[in-house]
């Protein structure tokens, strides 16, 4: 059977010669391995195409649970990202997330587009990378069903909290106040940053990077965003280790 879809490649192992084994997260078959046969041929029309965090139009043939590529024609190669070492790691680290959090052959097309927009931000360069990391990294958990509870404090229900604090592994928020003593994993975060979260969570995924905060929000952003996925996922990502060497 004959499949016509778009897909981003995640991964790009070489296989024999002139092959690729590409991991794609794909709009209507979720995340699967595909054979590209001749990939790496010199000439190859489908070199561009296949190659790692390339989104394309590709043309499959199933059979069973294998894919095989026949045609591949690329929509969007992000080349800004090519040519920016840190943006590459990045957009690196965001396609190891993907390939970590989406499930196998189960259509996710939110995560997708998520994975899109924020190669779209890097590949551009006009946002700070620190923005676009945390929109992804929280935006994705959220997507993989990992979504924090901000809106009230979790002890007494207030919703303006005046010094709120987000346990890490409960992934709920708190006022310093409500609990007593320092608990292990625990954040105390800026309202400024609690606003910002809660916005990420729960607006149009379009509009993910339309809010406004100084560098200091930003960099706090960037900091709680991380240490709550590496909690909540309780692994860390080589990716993640070679984008802050060189940042
Ligand atoms: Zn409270």
């Amino acid at each position: 059977m004959y499949i016509k879809t778009t897909g981003l490649v995640l991964r790009e192992t070489e296989y024999r010669e002139s092959s690729r084994i590409l991991t794609v997260l794909t709009s209507t078959e979720g995340k699967i391995t595909v054979s590209a046969k001749g990939a790496k041929r010199r000439g190859s029309r489908t070199a561009a195409s296949t190659q790692f965090l390339a989104y394309s139009d590709m043309t499959l043939f199933s059979q069973r649970d294998r894919y095989v590529l026949t045609e591949a024609s690329s929509i969007e190669l992000f080349l800004g990202l090519r040519d920016d070492l840190a943006a590459m790691a990045l957009g690196s680290y965001f396609a190891e997330l993907m390939d970590t959090l989406a499930d196998a052959d189960i259509p996710n097309p939110q995560m997708l587009s998520l994975g899109l927009n924020c190669l779209y931000a890097l590949s551009e360069g006009r946002l700070p990378k620190s923005m676009v990391k945390s929109g992804f990294e929280l935006r994705a958990m959220c997507l993989a069903g990992f979504e924090p509870q901000l809106d009230f404090c979790h002890v007494c229900g207030r919703r303006d909290i005046a010094a709120p604090v987000l346990s890490m592994a409960g992934g709920v928020v708190h006022c310093a106040e409500c609990m007593n003593g320092a608990v292990t994993g625990e954040m105390p975060i800026s309202p400024a940053v609690l606003e910002a979260m809660r916005y990420i969570v729960s607006c149009d995924g379009r509009r993910i990077f339309s809010f406004k905060a100084s560098e200091n929000v930003l960099a706090q952003l960037d900091k709680v965003c991380e240490a709550y996925l590496l909690t909540q996922l309780g692994r860390g990502f080589g990716t993640l280790d070679f984008y802050k060497s060189i940042v």
